[in-house]
């Protein structure tokens, strides 16, 4: 493994479901507080964050079509529950001393910024962590790719996607127990061998742009933070 890389601005990507436990749905708000603790703890590295939260702990915009409902308007209701799980993280942030604030990429502004890339850039340097909501505010897209295009525009130098499980494997490690962990992995390896890791064109617009995606294990207290540190396992998608 290449020797540990000192990181000054990264963006912390996590699915919705990280936010609700093992109650199945919507947030628990204990683990939203743990989860802000984590970021804490990062920030006081000198780490500048941009986080994206999923909004599939409330809803998805594809559950939606499926039963019957257009899908663009779906996945409006899907960008809305991002915004949501945002304000959430965000209380839990401030209650612990860290300023925040949650822009969003559909305008809402008694609720949040809107987005202004120099404006966002701003708040970073300042210390402020950005959770960006609302996706990309554009219907047939993902967190994970609004996760990607903002890493992008704030020039971060790697997104860390926090998982149930420590990073990727050549199968499902919650199924198979012969399931082998990667290193590291090629951008085109995940796409060939459909790793999952994010979805396609989330992974071909890192590729694109050489950010590096480094998956692993939130669910283990001090993760986040060890990693940063050159501690613990995981992948680096690179
Ligand atoms: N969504 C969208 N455009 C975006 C981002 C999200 O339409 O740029 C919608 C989409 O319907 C998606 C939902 O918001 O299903 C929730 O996001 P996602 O599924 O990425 O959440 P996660 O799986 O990370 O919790």
């Amino acid at each position: 493994r290449s020797k540990i890389k000192k990181y000054k601005r990264v963006l912390l990507k996590i699915s919705g479901e990280a936010l609700m436990s093992d109650q199945g749905f919507g947030l628990h708000p204990p683990t939203v507080q743990r989860i802000a603790q984590e970021v804490k703890s990062v920030q006081e590295m000198g780490v500048e964050i941009c986080m994206v939260i999923g909004g599939g702990n409330i809803f998805r915009g594809l559950a939606g079509s499926a039963q019957g409902m257009e899908r663009t308007t779906a996945d409006y209701m899907g960008m809305l529950a991002t915004v949501m799980n945002a304000l959430a993280m965000q209380s839990a942030l401030e209650g612990i001393g860290v300023f925040t604030r949650v822009i969003s990429a559909i305008r809402m502004d008694e609720v949040a910024e809107p987005y202004i890339r120099r404006r966002a850039v701003r708040h970073l340097e300042k210390k402020r962590v950005c959770i960006f909501a609302a996706g990309t505010g554009n219907p047939y897209f993902t967190t994970d790719t609004a996760a990607t295009l903002r890493a992008n525009e704030m020039a971060c130098e790697a997104i860390f996607k926090g998982t149930k499980v420590d990073g990727v494997y050549d199968k499902d490690p919650e199924k198979f127990s012969d399931a082998v962990r990667y290193d590291e992995v090629s951008f085109d390896d995940v796409l060939a061998k459909r790793l999952g890791v994010m979805d396609a064109s989330a992974i071909a617009l890192a590729r694109d742009n050489n950010l590096p995606i480094i998956v692993f294990s939130l669910d283990e207290p001090g993760g986040f933070r060890g990693i940063l540190a050159g501690e613990g396992t995981y992948t680096k998608v690179h």
